[in-house]
C-alpha cells in the first residue's frame, strides 16, 4: 500500500477523531459565517499533525472561499467576525481569505484583530 495513502487515512481519522470536540466548540455552525449547511472540519495546516486549534469548523461555502475561491464582498462581510476568534485556524484562515477583498475594511479589520503581529504582517502585505 503507498505510504501517502496510509498517512492520508491515518490523518482522515484523526481528524475525524478531533471532529467531536470541533462541534462543540462550534456550537455546530460554521465558524466563518455561523452558516449550517454541510459543515466539516477544514485543515488549516494540511503540513502539520491535525490539531484542534488547526482545524474550523466551515460550512461547504467557507469550505470553497477557504480552498481558493474568491468571494464576493456580499459573501465575505460575514466572515470578519471570525477575525475574533481565538483559535489560529478560525482567525488566521479567515484573514486569508479576507484579505483578496482590497476594500478598506477588510485591512482595517485585520489589523485590529488580535492576530499575531507577524501573521498578520505576512496577509497584509501586497
Ligand atoms: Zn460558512
Amino acid at each position: 500500500m503507498a505510504k501517502g495513502y496510509q498517512a492520508t487515512k491515518e490523518r482522515q481519522e484523526s481528524i475525524g477523531f478531533l471532529g467531536k470536540n470541533l462541534g462543540k466548540r462550534a456550537g455546530f455552525k460554521c465558524e466563518w459565517c455561523e452558516g449550517k449547511e454541510d459543515l466539516k472540519p477544514w485543515d488549516y495546516r494540511p503540513a502539520r499533525e491535525p490539531a484542534l486549534e488547526n482545524l474550523a469548523l466551515l460550512c461547504g461555502n467557507c469550505r470553497e472561499l477557504a480552498d481558493g475561491r474568491k468571494g464576493s464582498v456580499e459573501e465575505l462581510r460575514p466572515i470578519r467576525n471570525a477575525l475574533w476568534s481565538d483559535v489560529p485556524a478560525v482567525a488566521e484562515g479567515a484573514a486569508r481569505v479576507l484579505a483578496q477583498c482590497k476594500e478598506g475594511w477588510v485591512r482595517e479589520a485585520i489589523e485590529d484583530s488580535f492576530i499575531d503581529d507577524g501573521v498578520k504582517a505576512e496577509i497584509l502585505k501586497r
